[in-house]
């Protein structure tokens, strides 16, 4: 008999959610971030981060959540009619289920996005995703966590992201470009920490150095503070 025959015979294992993740909140809103920015999207935050970046401003996602299997949070992000999704945390692929997740929403035809911090592993993500990949300043106390690795990995179709506190994080993040040849890799965004970095100078900064970087801020709280869920 066969190896299929068997199998086709045999009694179904007993099932196994073996496909749930740990949600903190899936909301729509306007994209504040990235080329994506003022777009409709719906947002999957994903709970959990190993990460404790001095400026982090979602804090409220280290911890608690809710577990939603895959197909549960297909239905309720199928509710928004939003052909735009952003995976986010916390950080989204310290669940190794974030993977299988990002291929059903491929699947689904959505247009997604991955906000990751740059610490974890890239590799293993569907290539339909956009990664949104930080690199991490020394202002933001988790400089020796960047994964320099993952930089090989990036394609025109991903983006790199600074998020810079002070001149000092300015200057290395300029290095780093120059020295690591980032801009040659994919588009780089430097933006200011909110009540650390004044825009106004981090743009100038920008224009004098003649950095082919996009500026940017956080458009949703300027529209809304920095406010869960939106
Ligand atoms: S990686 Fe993101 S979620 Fe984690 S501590 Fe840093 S800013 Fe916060």
């Amino acid at each position: 008999m066969s190896a299929v025959t068997l199998a086709a015979i045999q009694p179904a294992a007993p099932s196994v959610r073996s496909d749930t993740l740990r949600i903190t909140e899936i909301f729509h809103s306007i994209q504040g971030e990235s080329s994506r920015v003022g777009l409709p999207t719906v947002f999957i935050r994903l709970t959990g981060c190993p990460l404790r970046c001095t400026w982090c401003d979602t804090e409220y996602a280290f911890h608690g959540g809710g577990a939603m299997s895959i197909d549960a949070i297909l239905a309720q992000v199928a509710e928004f009619n939003c052909a735009t999704i952003c995976v986010t945390g916390g950080e989204p692929l310290a669940q190794k289920n974030c993977l299988p997740l990002l291929g059903a929403l491929c699947d689904a035809d959505y247009s997604v996005s991955l906000e990751t911090s740059g610490a974890l592993d890239i590799s293993g993500i569907d290539p339909r995703v956009s990664r949104i990949m930080d690199v991490k300043a020394p202002g933001s106390g988790e400089v020796t966590k960047n994964r320099w690795e993952n930089l090989d990995l990036l394609t025109p179709h991903d983006e790199l992201k600074l998020v810079l506190a002070s001149r000092e994080d300015y200057e290395w993040a300029m290095a780093a470009c120059h020295q690591r040849r980032l801009f040659a890799r994919c588009p780089v965004l430097f933006s200011p920490v909110q009540g650390q970095l004044e825009a106004g100078q981090l743009a100038q900064w920008i224009i004098d150095d003649k950095l082919p970087v996009r500026f940017q801020l956080q458009l949703h709280k300027v529209l809304w503070g920095n406010t869960p869920g939106r």
